[in-house]
């Protein structure tokens, strides 16, 4: 498997029927710099866009893109997912649970089962994979399995995989202080780290992998597990003060469901989860939670004014019944919105288009199913819930500023040559009047042209060059076999 057939080549993407950009919306109905007038994008050989226009002309030794037919988008920015999951989507003990039950069914029980490093790097593969497929250039991955004397390094295998694949990859690096049962029990794999031993790990691993700079290809972030849960109360402040000190961003799970609160109440003396993250130093423009489903209005409020991110995964909180975080509010608010697809054992579609999809029908439903009669109420509304520029910005830019990269996540001059080229070759899409909108609104992937990261096609006619799809399905089928037998 190579990624790298046109590494250092410059390119010259031409002729696309429409560029979304990633850039916000100016308004709900004006997109602004959101879309762009130019049909062409030329590439330079240090991976970043030099230039855009109309009727651009080829330069000596670039190769031409052909994208007429087509729609260029920015590549997704997906800022929370759990990799090992994609070996463990639709386990029947767990398709119809909530949450907490879930969590014991089916990923704290398959833990074992990743023991083995072929095991992970098999399932990071599938994931990678999957969410290269549907125009991903950028994964944060939040692994969480970490056991003292595991044998191998996850960490070391997730960078591997995704430079292997030719993506950019962040690790948040997961994991926790707190048994889930008496110490004397534990099989190995459950047992916990110690605070002391977690940090080494932690800065081992940043010394390791982690690059500095506006476009790098590999960061760190520290993401204990759920902070209101899988540390100490005592190791919440110093757990952010390490990662500042590091220069990383924080990242954790945070209000998925209602038994957070529940959680809260019981170990922080009956206070609200964003009210814990506030106290504890846990708040701001580095720090970035998944999910934020349950929300009171003034938790909403200080997420907003501290500026901090949250990735929207509607697909998984849908999944598992938890509910639908008020991302448009928050983002009026202030805080920084991007969209994760979170692990496959609780969103079966690993996949940064159905996301969108989702959320673009989701939202205007729910916003819809609050409207009230006139003079009560405001009449109909809902349709202008979120827009497709919106979601198309959170999951780019948007997620590449939750992130913490200046230089990914949008398609301008000067930013790097991250991109989708999105093919509407089929019926679905004809008869669209708006061309643009068509990979959001069709509800089906199209076919992916060619995905460029950081100048670099790593999809060539919907193709991953190198990859047998066929091999990595029959590994899939066998791997299942074996952690149905062997771990649930
Ligand atoms: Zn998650």
């Amino acid at each position: 498997m190579t990624a790298a057939n046109d590494a250092n080549k410059r390119l010259l993407v031409r002729g696309a029927a429409a560029v979304l950009t990633g850039a916000a919306p100016t308004a709900p109905g004006v997109p602004g710099a959101a879309r762009s007038d130019a049909t062409d994008l030329r590439i330079g050989a240090d991976g970043t866009i030099v230039e855009m226009g109309r009727g651009l002309a080829p330069l000596p030794g670039e190769r031409v893109l052909d994208a007429s037919g087509c729609v260029v988008y920015p590549g997704w920015v997906n800022t929370h997912h759990h990799l090992f999951q994609s070996l463990l989507k639709g386990v029947p003990a767990g398709i119809d649970q909530t949450l907490s039950a879930w969590l014991q069914s089916v990923p704290f029980k398959a833990r074992g089962s990743f023991a083995r490093e072929e095991r992970l790097r098999l399932a990071a593969r599938i994931g990678l994979v999957e969410l290269m497929r549907s125009g991903c250039t950028t994964v944060a991955d939040h692994h969480y399995l970490y056991w003292p004397g595991m044998g191998y390094d996850p960490s070391a295998v997730l960078f591997d995989e995704a430079e292997r694949l030719g993506l950019r990859f962040m690790l948040l690096r997961g994991g926790g202080t707190v048994a889930r049962g008496a110490p004397g029990e534990l099989a190995a794999h459950d047992r916990p780290e110690t605070f002391d031993g977690m940090l080494a790990a932690l800065e081992r691993t940043v010394a390791r992998f982690h690059q500095r700079g506006a476009r790098t290809m590999r960061r760190v972030a520290f993401a204990p597990t759920t902070i209101t849960v899988a540390l100490q109360p005592h190791e919440l402040k110093p757990a952010a003060r390490a990662a500042r000190a590091l220069g990383i961003p924080l990242h954790s799970h945070m209000s998925e469901t209602v038994a957070y609160y529940e959680h809260c109440a019981e170990r922080f003396g009956g206070k609200l989860p964003i009210d814990v993250c506030a106290e504890h130093e846990w708040l701001g423009s580095d720090v970035w939670f998944a999910h934020l489903v349950h929300l009171s209005p003034a938790e909403r409020r200080l997420l907003g004014e501290s500026a901090t991110g949250i990735a929207h995964c509607p697909q998984s909180n849908g999944r598992l019944g938890s509910g639908v975080a008020p991302a448009p509010e928050l983002a009026r608010l202030g805080a920084r919105v991007s969209i994760g697809v979170d692990g496959a054992a609780s969103n079966e579609a690993a996949d940064m288009l159905s996301e969108l999809h989702a959320a673009w029908l989701l939202h205007r439903a729910h916003a819809g199913q609050a409207s009230r009669p006139r003079p009560q109420g405001r009449g109909e509304e809902g349709a202008d819930a979120v827009t497709v520029e919106q979601l198309v910005h959170w999951a780019s830019a948007g997620g590449a500023a939750t992130l913490g990269f200046d230089g990914v996540g949008m398609l301008m001059p000067g930013m790097a040559a991250d991109l989708a080229i999105w093919s509407l070759a089929d019926p679905r899409h004809f008869g669209l009047h708006d061309e643009a909108l068509a990979p959001v609104v069709s509800g089906a992937r199209p076919r992916l042209e060619w995905l460029l990261c950081n100048g670099r096609v790593v999809v060539e006619h919907d193709a991953i060059p190198g990859l047998d799809l066929a091999q990595l399905g029959h590994e899939a089928r066998a791997a299942v076999r074996e952690i149905a037998a062997e771990s649930l």
